[in-house]
């Protein structure tokens, strides 16, 4: 099959950790008789340096005609690089926020999974990780408190703030149908995070989740309150399948899903609108402390690659054999400086290119 890429390297460690991603999709067309066109597309701060914005219309025209874009991470070190004088609106990671709106991205996957070779990296304790655990964390991204109605006025001689947490059934319907249907690509279990005992908008998203489950006959749901899902990410992580959310509860969640895991180097992502359309990116930044170095953990990026195949382009196979072999190199103890063992155990230290190298050797 052929499919088109729009590819941002964007800023940092962004392109050294791009080229090894394009380099592991490159062999999996080779393996599985695909062919993957690429286009570079610019955004964030090095496209300031070349238009003066960090996204011009024609990059967001290219981002469309593409059937998933692969995005290293946009952005400097925000206290000493010239592009954070400019104003907010001109900044790298304004670029980030008009693409995603411009693409209509409501749906943000992170994955959270820990490796049993990179168990020590957990902080939680090894009677809690039992056999490890693999939990998808889809977060509704362009509907509630971030982006309802807000205020700061005076009342009464003091100022009162107010932001609104706004949910429209159909807002609700299309992140629950996107939710159940990788869980069907999955282990078949969604639970659907709420606040039913306090907020309306909260009691709307149980009813639609509820209708929407009725389309999903082999999907296990069950609702859990935030609070509790809060705790029992850190009491019984190994529970979890999907977890389907709104906007800030999935913001909060997610974070916490990904400190279990350990490391960010590891952690994939990806938006997507409601077609088969998906931004796929690391979860990490830019990481200008060690860009140029050659010494940046590609895995996340290469895992996104993965995610791109199997959620935009319906090739399981393909992302099954990266993700095979990111962790068939984990076992055969090969770390990037990120995931070194702090506990003494013998492994064999590698660069990006080293990593990306070993992936493809190991598909
Ligand atoms: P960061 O994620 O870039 O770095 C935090 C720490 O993690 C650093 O020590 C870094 O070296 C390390 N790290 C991150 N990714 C790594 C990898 N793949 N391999 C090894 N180590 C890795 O976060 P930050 O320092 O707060 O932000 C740096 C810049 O990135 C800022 O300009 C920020 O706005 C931007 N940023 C961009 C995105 C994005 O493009 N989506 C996301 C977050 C931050």
């Amino acid at each position: 099959m052929e499919f088109n890429v729009g590819v941002i390297k964007g800023d940092g460690i962004g392109p050294e950790v791009v080229t090894e991603a394009v380099k592991v999709l490159d062999a999996i067309a080779a393996k599985f008789n695909h062919k993957f066109n690429y286009t570079d597309i610019l955004m964030g701060g090095c496209s300031i340096d070349a238009t003066g914005v960090p996204l011009t219309d024609e990059a967001i025209e290219a981002a469309k005609a593409s059937d998933a874009v692969l995005l290293g991470s946009i952005g400097g070190n925000t206290a000493t690089s010239p592009w954070y004088k400019l104003e907010p609106g001109l900044r790298p990671e304004a670029g980030l926020l008009k693409l995603r709106k411009s693409l209509n991205l409501f749906a943000n996957l992170r994955p959270a999974n820990l490796y049993a070779e990179l168990k020590e990296a957990c902080p939680l304790r090894e009677d809690i990780i039992g056999g490890g655990f693999d939990m998808m964390i889809m977060r509704e991204l362009t509907g509630g408190l971030y982006f309802g109605e807000r205020s700061t006025v005076e009342e009464d001689g003091q100022l009162v703030a107010r932001d609104s947490l706004t949910y429209s059934e159909n807002e609700i319907r299309r992140i629950a149908k996107r939710g159940f249907d990788i869980a069907m690509k999955r282990r078949k279990k969604v639970t659907s995070v709420d606040k039913a005992n306090v907020l309306d908008s909260s009691r709307l998203w149980r009813k639609i989740v509820e209708e929407v489950a009725k389309d999903y006959p082999e999907v296990e749901y069950e609702h859990m309150l935030v609070d509790n899902c809060a705790m029992q990410l850190v009491k019984n992580p190994g529970q979890f399948d999907v977890i389907l959310t709104e906007n800030m509860f999935g913001d909060i969640l997610s974070d916490e899903a990904s400190m279990v895991t350990g490391s960010i180097g590891m952690l994939a992502s990806a938006s997507l609108n409601d077609t088969r359309f998906g931004l796929y990116e690391p979860s990490g930044g830019s990481a200008p402390d060690i860009a140029g170095k050659g010494i940046a953990n590609p895995i996340a990026t290469i895992l996104s690659a993965a995610m791109m195949l199997r959620f935009s382009f319906d090739l399981d196979r393909e992302a099954d054999a990266i993700e095979a072999s990111v962790k068939k190199v984990l076992q055969l103890g090969y770390r990037t400086i990120d995931i070194m063992p702090r506990d003494g155990s013998v492994v064999t230290e590698v660069g990006t290119s080293k990593m990306g190298d070993l992936i493809i050797e190991n598909l």
